[in-house]
């Protein structure tokens, strides 16, 4: 923790509760609906300030500190914006994070940090995922943001995938003067941050501005190389790399498997993303064009990806954007957050509803989806209602585009092509949890391939565990 004065707390703990909380504004719906840029309107330096104040400073370990993935120290954090000290406080998430202005951009606040704030219980909780957005903008457009590189040590490492696992591991081990090359099998390096996770949710240019941060390091990116096809992680030995980190994320997208799902017009939820949010330079060849949009687009599935989905098919102008989802609200995995922004911007909601059919029209194109309606039966294993289907309830419901984000699976050719590389359930790897070392000496894996689709910040705080025991196992050769 910083030196916070504790004659200060002693005195102001109880009336900074009383300080007045501002919502954060967002652009108006009917405006930002029209494009792509940040639905967020930033703080300024007076707003952070204030808002920052209303940081109550709880005893050691605060709540939020342990609800953050990467335990970020945000109550110092606070205390540093709060006396102006910007630049100092966005120094204080580097050293716990290693992509602080994408996580205070993406992070479910609400599930982690923001939701764990002790204000939650009368009032509404500090706002630490703005605040850190707005000190690591600040950082860069006042100071700069260098990675720190370390005394060479003549050790290679490689690195497969260039999503925020595979990043972090890389800001982490230049830091500590080893060789690092990024092996990524698309045209740019970000993963999900810029093949994925929509330009409303995260502008480019803050991905960009952090991978040059990393390119500035020395840190290399070798581009369209896909492992396991192109060459093998064996091959990587053979080149004289010491240390390998598999980052490969789990992007697969589930299939539904009812008739009609290939039919022009049905799209896979990643598909879609990509192919309406990323510049058409950076696209896949086989991408390389805007998807097509009709009058009505129906989005099936309840998680963030299909709020994702909905929300840019508003913006791509489709007149009827709306949401097919088997269970209740209630069972929705997806955050609440988001599906506010998706009903502002006019998206629509069925629950209990599932598809059974995709129907085409005389010229083969999508034109209905005949569906069953639901209801919810038993708890499954996790303690969710399961969606039971109601017999003779089927009806049907026009629509010229659909999107399937009904989740993902793994890429089983990392492990299909590593002799004795232990996976499990379709292709995971099995990663110890602390030192990301799989069963394969050397080769150490994090982030979304070993838990299967979870978070940003939990890929970055896999990364750096796994250069933690990377750097360990380098030492000791
Ligand atoms: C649409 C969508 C929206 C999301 N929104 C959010 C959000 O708002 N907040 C949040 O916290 N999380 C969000 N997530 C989840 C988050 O993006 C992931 O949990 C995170 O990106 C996982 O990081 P990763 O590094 O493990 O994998 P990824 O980001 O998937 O990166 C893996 C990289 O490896 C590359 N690769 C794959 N196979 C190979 C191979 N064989 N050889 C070489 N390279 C390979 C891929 O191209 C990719 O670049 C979202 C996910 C999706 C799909």
């Amino acid at each position: 923790m910083q030196a916070i004065p504790s004659e200060f707390l002693a005195i102001d703990r109880k009336s900074r509760k009383y300080i007045p909380f501002f919502e954060l504004d967002t652009r108006d719906p009917n405006v930002r609906v029209c494009d792509f840029l940040d639905v967020i309107i930033p703080l300024d330096e007076e707003r952070a300030m204030l808002e920052a104040s209303r940081c109550v400073h709880c005893p050691d370990p605060a709540a939020c500190v342990v609800a953050c993935p990467v335990h970020n120290d945000i109550p110092s954090a606070m205390w540093l914006i709060e006396q102006g000290e910007f630049v100092e406080a966005a120094k204080l998430y580097r050293k716990t994070s290693s992509m602080p202005e994408i996580c205070s951009r993406v992070c479910p606040h609400e599930q982690l940090c923001e939701g764990s704030c002790v204000h939650n219980k009368m009032h509404e909780p500090v706002l630490c995922g703005a605040l850190e957005a707005f000190v690591t903008c600040y950082e860069r457009d006042n100071k700069g943001v260098d990675v720190p590189i370390g005394k060479p040590t003549g050790k290679k490492v490689a690195i497969v995938g260039a999503g925020p696992a595979g990043l972090s591991v890389a800001e982490q081990l230049v830091q500590k003067g080893h060789d690092i090359t990024i092996f990524e099998s698309k045209p740019s390096p970000g993963g999900l941050l810029l093949y994925g996770i929509p330009n409303f949710k995260l502008c480019k240019e803050v991905v960009f501005a952090r991978m040059g941060d990393l390119e500035r390091a020395g840190i290399k990116f070798v581009t369209n190389v896909y492992i396991g096809k192109d060459k093998t992680i064996d091959q990587l030995f053979e080149e004289g790399y010491q240390a390998v980190f598999v980052g490969v994320g789990s992007q697969i997208d589930a299939p539904m498997e009812v008739p009609g799902e290939d039919l022009p017009g049905v799209y896979k939820a990643t598909e879609f993303l990509i192919r309406a949010n990323v510049d058409l330079e950076s696209l896949p060849p086989e991408m390389g064009t805007r998807p097509e949009i009709g009058k009505r687009v129906a989005v099936i599935g309840g998680g963030d990806t299909a709020s994702d989905c909905l929300r840019t098919a508003c913006r791509m102008g489709a007149e009827e954007v709306f949401c097919l989802y088997r269970r209740t609200e209630t069972e929705m995995p997806g955050g609440s957050k988001d599906r506010k922004l998706a009903r502002e911007e006019g998206a629509k909601y069925q629950f209990l509803t599932q598809p059974v059919k995709f129907l085409a029209d005389d010229t083969g194109h999508l034109a209905q989806i005949e569906c069953i309606r639901m209801e919810l039966g038993e708890p499954d294993a996790k303690g969710r209602r399961r969606p039971v289907p109601i017999e003779g309830t089927n009806f049907i419901v026009e629509a010229d585009t659909a999107i399937l984000a009904l989740g993902y699976w793994p890429d089983p050719i990392i492990g299909e092509t590593t002799p004795d590389l232990e996976t499990k359930n379709w292709g995971l790897i099995v990663a110890d949890k602390e030192t990301g070392a799989t069963t394969r000496p050397g080769v150490y894996a994090g982030g979304d391939d070993v838990t299967g689709p979870d978070l940003v910040v939990t890929a970055v705080a896999a990364g750096r565990r796994a250069a933690a025991a990377m750097h360990e196992y380098l030492n000791s050769l």
